[in-house]
Formats: C-alpha cells, structure tokens, sequence
C-alpha cells in the first residue's frame, strides 16, 4: 500500500509499504478514505518527537471503512464509515471507567513514533486500529467523511479546551491563534454561549476568516493587549482560549485576561518546561488548563453539534490533495500557505 513515512528533519516521502494486518483479536483495518495533515504532524516533521525513525508512517487524522475485524470487536461491524481517536483507548482500565481515555494504560498515538507506542500512523491507504470498539466511532449518514475528519482531531480538541474554560453565557471570550483550532474554537465558543469572541493573530488573511464566523479580529502587532482592554472596559477577556502551543502565546493569554478568568490551552506543547508568567498568574487569580485533548469524551456531543448544524467544521479546509501529493502538502502546512489539508487515500 501507499502511506506518508517519515525520513528525517522536514523530510516526509511517500513510500509502498506491507498493507497492516490484525495483531490481535480486539483490532480493526480500516480503510482510510481521508486523512490529513494536523499541526501536531509538525511537530514530527520538524524532528522534535524522539523515537521517530526513517520509515514510519505519520499521521493520526483519518476516517474510512471498516474492512476486518478481530473475533472480540463487538460494536464495530465490517463494512461500516467510522472516524477515529488520534489515540487508543482500551476501554476497561482504570482511566478508561473514569472516562480519562487520554490516561489509558494501554493508549498508543498513531504516527508519533516508539515513544509514544510504536503504532503506525494513518496518512496511509489502510491503517490498523488496536481497542476497535473504543478507539472508533461510526459515523451517521448525516455527517460527511470530510465533517468526520475535523471532528476526529481538531473540532474535538476545540471543544474539549472551550468545555473546559467554563464558560458562563454573555461571557467574552479571547482566541490566540486563529488557524485551524483556533476558527474552530471560535464556533465553539458560541455555542458555550460567548456573547463576543476576539481573535488575536498574527496573521491578517486568518483574522478575516475569523471575522466571517463572527469573531471580533485583533491583530498581534505589539498594541493587542491595550486592543482588548479597549474592548472590555478595560477588563480584559471573561475567558482565554489559546490555540497554538508555545509560550509567548500562553504569556499573551495571561495579559488579556482578566482577573479570575480561565485560561484554557487548546494547543500542545512538546517542550518538557517553558517560562510562565506565575506572578501575573498569581496576581490575576488565574486559572490555567492544559491537556492532551480527551476527544474520545468528545465525539457524541461534537457529532450531535454539527449533525444538526451548529457547528461548521469545514471551513478550515483550504486544500484537498491526493495522499501521493503529500510531500508538497507538509511543505506548505509548514509554510502556513494552507490552514487545512485533507489527503484523498485514492
Ligand atoms: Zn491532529
Ligand atoms: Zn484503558
């Protein structure tokens, strides 16, 4: 088969490799109709994930067709479109009954390499997906494959940061970073019930996306932050979702927010410590957030939300390319030439 491999620091190449194979009886093939390419696929791309090594294949966005199954997949049947958790989840640990499925015990990433479980990843034509039952969704014929791949990462991830900023009806709401995550976390921010969402980036062609969906732009220029005091009677933002991952960015959240807000980290951080702002933080009585999305807790609301219309997820998508075509689509994702590129398996 066909699938995207890693082959060293901002080297991704398509390559024929042996289409996977059950490994145990609770596993499902999917065949991978879509995948795409994900910010967090950088991280590998730019060689910061330990444990990559030339030849494995990247990737953790799909949705596809269920074509084999293990004897004790019981839920899944052969045949049907599923999307999947960009991690597995077993089911029956003691994470799992808690519904902490990013904690499970037996949780792989797919496409992150032998440091974070050695599971293929998906940019592929097939893809094998241990914990079936758990890990995979099937999706209703009122969702499309293109609906169902933003809400198996990014949508999920939007809305399991904005669930967890605790947002209260008519409050402001800031988002840092209005690429994919963070338009999406505009929407749902309104659907948690902002009365008005500002959108900082650095970006002008992606703060006028933003303002499409109804946020109010604020361009990082230095004079942000007297921008969102402007806006809020000099307050600053009832709440602070912050989607790109890095420091400066979480330093910024702290500076709009006001005092005894939320901030609620969207993004993933790969560096083991970074500077925070604590005085501020402690100062403002801030609460901060930060996690490995728990999408597998995500998917039936998220599902419900854009199967009845309240969330839009596809218009984050820029480009639609084919998987052989992936070498130019991870170079300009990295370029930020494209907000968000799925890959067609065929
Ligand atoms: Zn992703
Ligand atoms: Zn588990």
């Amino acid at each position: 088969m066909r699938a995207v491999t890693y082959q060293g620091v901002r080297r991704v190449s398509v390559e024929e490799v042996p289409k996977p194979v059950l490994q145990s009886s609770t596993d499902a093939i999917v065949r991978v109709t879509l995948s795409a390419v994900c910010g967090s696929d950088l991280h590998v791309f730019h060689g910061r994930i330990r444990g990559m090594e030339p030849g494995d294949i990247v990737g953790h966005e799909y949705v596809g067709t269920v074509e084999q199954l293990g004897d004790d997949v019981k839920v899944m049947t052969p045949g049907s479109r599923v999307l999947g958790s960009f991690f597995t989840a077993c089911g029956h640990c003691w994470a799992c009954r808690r519904g902490f499925f990013t904690q499970c015990i037996h949780s792989q990433l797919f496409g992150f390499g032998s440091r974070f479980g050695n599971l293929s990843g998906a940019q592929a034509q097939w893809v094998r997906v241990p914990y079936a039952d758990q890990t995979l969704r099937t999706l209703p014929d009122s969702i499309t494959d293109e609906q169902g791949i933003l809400i198996e990462d990014i949508l999920s991830t939007a809305y399991f940061a904005t669930q967890r900023a605790n947002i209260i009806a008519g409050d402001t709401v800031a988002v840092i970073g209005a690429g994919p995550v963070g338009l999406l976390a505009i929407q749902t921010a309104y659907v948690f019930g902002a009365s008005l969402v500002f959108a900082l980036d650095l970006v002008p062609q992606r703060l006028e996306q933003a303002q499409q969906i109804g946020a109010q732009p604020v361009l990082v220029n230095g004079k942000e932050v007297a921008a969102i005091h402007d806006l809020t009677d000099g307050r600053g933002a009832d709440v602070v979702i912050e989607a790109v991952g890095s420091g400066a960015s979480l330093d910024l959240a702290s500076r709009v927010a006001r005092p005894f807000a939320t901030v609620s980290a969207a993004g993933v951080f790969t560096e083991s410590s970074l500077p925070l702002p604590m005085g501020r933080v402690f100062a403002k009585d801030l609460t901060l957030r930060s996690g490995m999305a728990n999408v597998l807790s995500a998917f039936e609301p998220v599902m419900a939300l854009v199967k009845n219309g309240r969330l839009k997820p596809e218009m984050v998508i820029s480009h639609r390319m084919p998987l052989e075509a992936s070498e130019e689509a991870y170079r300009i994702f990295d370029r930020r030439e494209a907000m968000k590129i799925i890959l067609l398996a065929e």
